[in-house]
């Protein structure tokens, strides 16, 4: 069973041991978020999608849970979650345990969805064991499998790939640094440059939306498709950085693979295109200029309890730290 606790729903997965989705559910998160609340919540939704599968409890083996926010997942412990109001340092592997009588893993919400795109992968025994998720979304979330496991580094906060910096002096992250990929590749980040190449007095079909302050990401890309040279520079943009991010990685940790999820890879080719040209142009020469998979996510939002699942199933337990 996988569970993808977010601040605004609450995905639950039940999965076979070829990590196939039986069946899953969608539901809000509780407005009372007290974690003795949302806990009794995810409860009551994972034993009725287990029922909705026609299985009973006892077939659940493990229950794996994705959150965003900064996780001890050696203890299970949420020392913080932004999403979700009067969650610090909140034993959930303990409490979620003892609620749903199983065992249960505990990690952020992105270093399951990449576990989640790594399990594909291992079910088709690509032999693919290095790789990364990269989710453009309004921000640039991120999870690293290294070795068959989530990378969780020193304190935990390993794979945050959106607070790579990419521009020297570049735009102020609300991390605190200056320059983060989060800052050009997020949904939030070609709104703002597409709003400052109008101001600059560039012509383009975007205007209408741009004033209206309705733009999305997906008007680019359409716009982009129909020869508009505002939004195709707004997407090669967004590639190149997106590519000196992936080409970084590579150099640092040798990726196999790099997937890329969240509403901007929505557009799949549009996205994925570019960003495999301004990779091969950022990237070296050694063993032939070798590319990693680049590739847009198959499991799109149901990652996050895919991964979970996964994760429960890996019985990597305490020892899933790398
Ligand atoms: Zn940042």
């Amino acid at each position: 069973m996988g569970l993808d606790l977010g601040g605004t729903q609450i995905k639950a997965g039940l999965l076979d041991p070829s990590s196939s989705v039986i069946s899953s559910a969608t539901d809000p998160t509780p407005t009372d978020s007290r974690p003795e609340v949302v806990i009794e919540a995810m409860s009551a939704m994972a034993r009725r999608v287990v029922e909705e599968a026609g299985r009973s409890w006892q077939d659940v083996q493990g229950i794996g849970i994705g959150i965003p926010g900064l996780i001890d997942s050696r203890t299970g412990i949420v020392r913080a979650c932004v999403n979700l109001k009067g969650w610090k340092d909140v034993e959930l592997r303990e409490l979620a345990g003892e609620s749903l009588g199983r065992r249960v893993v505990v990690d952020n919400d992105a270093n399951a969805a990449a576990f989640g795109e790594y399990s594909i992968a291992l079910k088709r025994n690509t032999g693919l064991h290095h790789l990364a998720l990269v989710t453009l979304g309004t921000g640039v979330g991120s999870g690293i499998v290294l070795n068959r496991r989530v990378f969780h580094g020193g304190g935990g906060l390993a794979g945050e790939v959106g607070h790579m910096i990419v521009e020297p002096n570049g735009h102020l992250c609300a991390c605190g640094q200056y320059g983060c990929l989060e800052q050009y590749a997020s949904a939030t980040a070609v709104v703002r440059q597409a709003t400052e190449l109008m101001a600059a007095g560039k012509s383009s079909t975007l205007k209408a939306r741009v004033d209206a302050g309705t733009l999305t990401t997906q008007d680019v890309f359409s716009a982009a498709s129909e020869g508009d040279l505002v939004a195709e520079r707004l997407i090669d943009d967004l590639a190149s950085y997106l590519a000196i991010a992936c080409v970084n990685l590579c150099r640092v940790i040798d990726l196999q693979a790099i997937v890329i999820g969240g509403g901007v890879a929505g557009a799949g080719d549009g996205l994925i295109r570019p960003l495999r040209k301004a990779f091969s142009r950022q990237n070296w020469g050694v063993g032939g200029g070798i590319m990693p998979k680049l590739s847009a996510t198959e499991l799109g939002n149901d990652a996050g309890f895919v991964g979970a699942a996964a994760l429960a199933m890996a019985g990597l337990g305490d020892g899933q730290r790398g």
